[in-house]
């Protein structure tokens, strides 16, 4: 049997929306289906301000734009987290500060955090690693006392809470990410919140390549040209009526990998419980959008020989994020601390197979194949 990580989940009602755009005569940005999406994660969420974006990534630029970074300034960000989570303000000139991951969580440690702060930190991003939250509170309290920005690089926690509250809706800006690899897909693509509600204003701006260009379609100017920089931040309303159809069915999506994540959490649990390895860690202040479930083996050794175990009887099991302060660009020019709790989830954390489509045939073999590799 072969049983892939990922695979594509429809649910049916893209072609009927992007066909529908089409008819509508008008398939550039800002269309009827960006504002629909809008208004569905400002409605479910109580989200400030939304604004469709083509990536994550771009949202994130968008944030480092809104925030004036510039040279000299310093952002604190994790080192186990994707390039996109820092490279946005690596391109405004900042300089990157690496925290490290809590002991027992891929998340960032909010007291290593604290100890990376001096007077030239502009901003603090942090990752809600697969779709789970990072402990906002105390991070708030640091950024009121020291007045620094707080973002959040939510690509991977749409439908996920902190302590009853949306993530991406907590921090000034939360960034998600609709790239074909996380719950809710629209092939590429992304969403900016803005919840601070002075930056919403530079924010249509910006996205619209630093013209006033959203102004004028709401008629508040007779003409419009460039008044900021900017860039092309937002996507064609095509992209936005194929993401509509997904948001329709996020219930359904939802429960439906929820119940594959709990399915894992089951039946692993026994050879968690021997110690072969840990399992995702959800603290109380988090819920769980079932995006990753991923163990957590005693070394790179061993995950390197239970992957290629898995791989040899047709499963796909895959690791991800080599820490940033040992990346190829990054690592030549790091000058800060040892981060082992980044080092080991890189060295250690292994994703297992889940999409929407996984069926129960499917995950039994998975989870067979690994109770038959450690009895
Ligand atoms: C997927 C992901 C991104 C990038 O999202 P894009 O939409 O591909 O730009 C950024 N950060 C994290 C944590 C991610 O998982």
């Amino acid at each position: 049997m072969v049983v892939p990580f990922n695979q594509q989940h429809y649910t049916g009602k893209e072609l009927q929306y992007i066909q529908d755009c089409m008819n509508s005569g008008r398939i550039s940005g800002d269309g009827k289906y960006t504002t629909a999406c809008q208004q569905f994660f400002e409605g479910k969420y109580h989200f400030k301000k939304t604004f469709l974006t083509t990536s994550c990534t771009d949202s994130l630029e968008m944030a480092a734009l809104l925030l004036q970074i510039e040279p000299g300034d310093e952002v604190i960000a994790p080192s186990y987290a994707f390039v996109s989570t820092v490279n946005p303000f690596v391109l405004r000139g900042a300089k990157i500060i690496f925290a490290d991951s809590l002991p027992d969580h891929p998340n960032a440690d909010i007291n290593h955090i604290k100890s990376l702060i001096s007077p030239r930190t502009k901003a603090v991003v942090v990752v809600h690693y697969a779709g789970v939250a990072v402990d906002m509170d105390p991070l708030l309290t640091l950024s009121e006392k020291h007045g620094f920005a707080v973002v959040e690089d939510a690509a991977q926690a749409i439908d996920a809470y902190y302590k009853g509250k949306a993530l991406g809706g907590i921090g000034n800006f939360g960034a998600f990410s609709f790239h074909e690899t996380k719950n809710i897909v629209s092939g590429e693509g992304g969403l900016l919140v803005v919840n601070d509600p002075d930056y919403i204003q530079r924010a249509e701006i910006i996205r619209e390549k630093g013209t006033n260009r959203t102004a004028f379609f709401r008629g508040q100017a007779d003409r419009y040209g460039w008044t900021d920089i900017g860039s092309s931040f937002l996507p064609s309303d095509m992209i936005a009526a194929f993401l509509y159809a997904q948001l329709e069915s996020l219930e359904s999506i939802q429960a439906k990998r929820m119940q594959i994540w709990s399915r894992y959490a089951k039946a692993l649990s026994p050879l968690m419980d021997s110690g072969y390895f840990a399992g995702p860690q959800i603290p109380s202040f988090a819920s769980n959008n079932a995006h990753v479930f991923y163990i957590v083996l005693p070394s790179l050794q061993h995950r390197t020989e239970l992957m290629s175990f898995l791989k040899k009887e047709g499963i796909s099991a895959v690791f991800h994020y080599l820490s940033l302060h040992k990346s190829p660009y990054f690592g030549p020019q790091y000058t800060g601390e040892q981060l082992p709790n980044s080092d080991k989830f890189s060295d250690c954390l292994l994703r297992l197979p889940l999409f929407f489509d996984m069926t129960t045939i499917q995950q039994d073999y998975v989870i067979g194949k690994l109770l038959d590799y450690y009895s």
